[in-house]
């Protein structure tokens, strides 16, 4: 077997291993970690479940990969209660996943949040999950109740529609995602993601997205 074969190979069964253990990374190494001396964002991970299947997702995540069940309302009111009892300092739940509106419960926990006080970043891709009438009226009633603590960031992985699609693996994916502009004033996100691209340190990415509530 040449060496480029041998190499395959082995990435190939790390891959296989990828996620598999808890402390050890696919390549076989220590997995980092930081000592907590205060929790400053929770994030929650909703489930894996995806209505898209991306390139680079870093979690694999499809309309199958479903390794991560969904997180339900039970589950997220615990955690929250687990940081107000431990004193942690926390300002802010994240949601991430998988794409966060597929899980039934993502209204009610994001409302269970911001009822606490907390700051919520919400990540989807804006896509169909996030346009279901459902979902739209529960987004409109967060906003009317706690709109200057609830951030969401919508997915724009290139300002061109054909490398955002290159990369999302889906057709239409920009239009889409143009569509929850039913949240915003009406700017386009096509002139969000010029931003994004012209100067994307963290905060300051926070305070134009807020502007668009
Ligand atoms: S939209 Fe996000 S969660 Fe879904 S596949 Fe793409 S990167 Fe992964």
């Amino acid at each position: 077997m040449s060496q480029s074969d041998s190499l395959a190979r082995e990435l190939a069964l790390a891959a296989s291993r990828k996620f598999s253990h808890p402390d050890i990374t696919a390549k076989g190494e220590r997995r980092a970690s930081v000592r907590l001396d205060r929790l400053e964002t929770l994030w929650v991970n909703t489930g894996s479940l995806c209505n898209i299947e991306c390139a680079n997702c870093y979690i694999e995540s499809s309309p199958t990969n479903d390794r991560l069940a969904y997180m339900t309302l039970a589950e997220t009111v615990a955690f929250l209660d687990e940081i107000a009892a431990l004193n942690l300092g926390t300002s802010e739940i994240g949601f991430t996943g998988g794409e966060p509106f597929m899980n039934p419960d993502i209204i009610a926990m994001t409302d269970a949040a911001l009822a606490r006080g907390f700051r919520v970043l919400l990540l989807t891709n804006a896509m169909l999950p996030m346009q279901r009438p459902r979902v739209k009226a529960g987004l409109l009633g967060l906003k009317a109740a706690h709109g200057a603590r609830l951030t969401i960031r919508m997915n724009l992985d290139h300002h061109t529609q054909a490398l955002h699609e290159t990369e999302r693996g889906a057709c239409n994916t920009r239009e889409h995602t143009e569509q929850s502009c039913f949240l915003s004033c009406g700017r386009r996100l096509g002139r969000l993601a010029a931003e994004h691209e012209l100067a994307d340190r963290e905060p300051d990415s926070r305070q134009r997205e807020q502007r668009f509530w």
